[in-house]
């Protein structure tokens, strides 16, 4: 059995007349070509763009100028202010526009000898702001680690942590949609009702247990009428690509609120995620087995369950959490890396996350966001969140200068990274997700 298909545009020789992109450790080499949303400037109007190197493709004004020849309604979604009309397109639009992308920011392509449009279609980065990249309509997150269910469950419920259902059904809630924002918004410390474990009544106030969880984010494509499910077959088609997201959780909030309807305020306070989505197709090279269950362990059930998806139905992304505290910041000291940890590890895949959402006949539509749940690891150093790593807060976090942390405070910013790697192919990365803890 092989796995997605590669093709030239995978092809490690492959290089790119942009000269940043072809720099070992770049994330948005040729091969990635991720899309994203940006703007020039607050007066200019949002633009669909694809980053290659340090820079930022115009991908309207490249089909307007003829560097892109698209079929119709694939040029149009082009010219969208959001990626939904892209994310309707079907998969195999999808790869026509890959292939095109490819081919243009080629070296020795007809674009790299075109100063006057390089000029008008290529911006720094830098220099233009990232929006976030697709109106969402409903948003969903998972809790497909069951390295992190067990270490948060043992710290609630210490005689039960893994509840029964746990490896049978994907556990997920419904967040919210509005309070998606894009890396770099400011976040807000929420305020909220919590209980102090000797307290005889619950009081409200800003939350001090505020908390990041590193979390990959997946964005839906296309669109299942409503009383149709997804097969895990097809699944994957219905993935646009992902993001990196941080699922800002207020842990006292959370301890109070949670029983008996799951999450509630003390999760849709805000939701980070990165501006560039990395398309399933520039995954393809770092597919993987879906993670092994240990002996024991029920299978899937059959509607979850497919060979494709145990052969390839993982993806080997590296992902980083750091932290910046304001003294840090103040002193020059670089983030301070907290975690590591490999998508590899999650118990349930992205398409059997797919699936089972669909499996009741709930639609999914073009733009729906999709977190995977916390990506922690069976080691500490793959703990991916605050509440796991200083266990609930007994054992602080040493930072350098001498700093601890047990929970988030105001002035520190949270970096999560992530990154693919292997032999033969050539390294892509998913860029950055960052969020500056404010005063409520
Ligand atoms: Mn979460």
């Amino acid at each position: 059995m092989s796995g997605p298909p590669l093709d030239a545009t995978h092809d490690p020789a492959r290089r790119s007349f942009v000269p940043r992109a072809n720099l070992p450790g770049a994330d948005f080499p040729l091969q990635n070509l991720p899309l994203g949303v940006f703007r020039a400037s607050s007066q200019d109007r949002p633009r669909i763009g694809v980053a290659i190197g340090e820079r930022v493709l115009d991908l309207g004004g490249a089909v307007e100028s003829g560097l892109l020849e698209l079929p119709g309604r694939l040029a149009t979604a082009c010219h969208g202010a959001t990626l939904n009309g892209l994310m309707a397109e079907p998969a195999e639009r999808r790869h026509d526009l890959r292939m095109a992308l490819s081919e243009a920011l080629l070296e020795g392509s007809r674009f790299s000898q075109d100063r006057t449009l390089q000029d008008k279609l290529l911006r720094a980065q830098s220099e233009v702001q990232l929006l976030l990249p697709a109106m969402i309509g409903d948003y969903t997150d998972f809790y497909a680690s069951v390295f992190h269910a067990s270490n948060v469950g043992s710290m609630f419920r210490p005689d039960n942590p893994l509840l029964p259902n746990y490896k049978w059904v994907p556990i997920g809630y419904h967040g919210r949609a509005s309070s998606v924002v894009v890396s770099g918004t400011p976040v807000r410390r929420p305020a909220g009702q919590s209980r102090a474990p000797d307290a005889a009544a619950p009081s409200f106030g800003p939350s001090r247990m505020l908390d990041y969880e590193l979390e990959v984010g997946a964005w839906v494509a296309g669109e299942n009428p409503l009383g149709t499910p997804v097969p895990l077959a097809e699944a994957e088609q219905r993935i646009f690509g992902v993001s990196l997201l941080n699922d800002w959780s207020a842990r006292d909030l959370q301890s109070w609120e949670y029983q008996p309807l799951g999450p509630f305020l003390a999760k849709n306070f805000v939701t980070s995620v990165s501006p560039w989505v990395v398309t399933l197709e520039a995954l393809a090279p770092f597919r993987a087995p879906a993670f092994t269950r240990p002996a024991g362990d029920p299978a899937p059930l059959d509607y979850l369950a497919a060979p494709a998806n145990e052969a390839f139905g993982g993806f080997g992304i590296t992902l980083e959490v750091s932290l910046q505290t304001a003294r840090m910041r103040e002193q020059g000291v670089p983030p301070a890396r907290l975690s590591r940890s490999d998508f590899r590890q999650m118990y349930w895949t992205l398409a059997q996350l797919l699936t089972h959402h669909a499996s009741n006949g709930c639609n999914l539509r073009p733009g729906d966001l999709l977190g995977s749940g916390t990506v922690s690891g069976p080691t500490r150093e793959e703990r991916g969140c605050l509440l796991e790593l200083s266990w609930r807060g007994k054992e602080p976090l040493a930072l350098p200068g001498g700093e601890t942390r047990t929970f988030l405070e105001d002035g520190d910013e949270v970096v999560l990274a992530g990154y693919c790697e292997r032999d033969g192919a050539v390294r892509i990365g998913l860029g950055e997700c960052r969020g500056l803890v404010r005063a409520g």
